[in-house]
């Protein structure tokens, strides 16, 4: 994953169309017609604006493939810990047995459906994925999107991980970098 240092924050006039790099918007290798979307709003959420990136065959598979395992355990657990709790709490109208078989299977299956998560997780999360899954998250941040007036184009403030993606975009968009922190 690339550090907070090696970002660039690119400001250009946005009248609706952008001129994007025919590269990754993550890794910067050569990019087929995949595109990673990303949208803001304006500041006061009145206007909504989505933006295509490029991005790369690999990248956009390692997102999708990456299986984020943590709400379904954090959901699942809860699930499982309540269950347990009203298996001791049985309504006078269910028969004692019945209850017991229901409140098993039911617990049984959310066992099932945990553990077929974690081992979807394990098996799909490769170092690799992880890796890219990481990088595309960070990679490109729309921070400020104030939208086009009657008199005035609309800007767009982006920031970039990628630092030559985000020279290639400054300079088809005549933007300027804002600032490389
Ligand atoms: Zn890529």
């Amino acid at each position: 994953m690339k550090n907070e240092e090696s970002r660039s924050i690119v400001v250009c006039d946005f009248d609706g169309g952008l001129h994007m790099p025919n590269t990754c918007v993550v890794c910067g290798s050569q990019t087929e017609n995949i595109r990673y979307e990303k949208s803001a709003t304006n500041k006061f959420h009145t206007r909504k604006v989505i933006v295509s990136f490029p991005i790369c065959e690999d990248c956009f598979q390692a997102d999708k493939d990456y299986v984020n395992q943590t709400p379904v355990l954090l959901i699942g657990s809860v699930a499982f810990l309540l269950s347990v709790f009203s298996l001791f709490t049985r309504p006078e109208k269910y028969p004692p047995l019945l209850f017991i078989i229901g409140g098993i299977t039911w617990l049984l299956m959310i066992i099932s459906y945990l553990l077929y998560t974690i081992i979807k997780a394990k098996k799909m999360n490769t170092s690799d994925v992880i890796r890219r899954h990481n990088e595309v998250i960070h990679s490109v941040k729309i921070k400020r999107y104030y939208p086009q007036q009657k008199n005035s184009t609309g800007t767009l403030v982006i920031d970039f991980g990628n630092n030559d993606f985000a020279k290639q975009f400054r300079k088809r968009n005549h933007g300027k970098i804002l600032e490389k922190k």
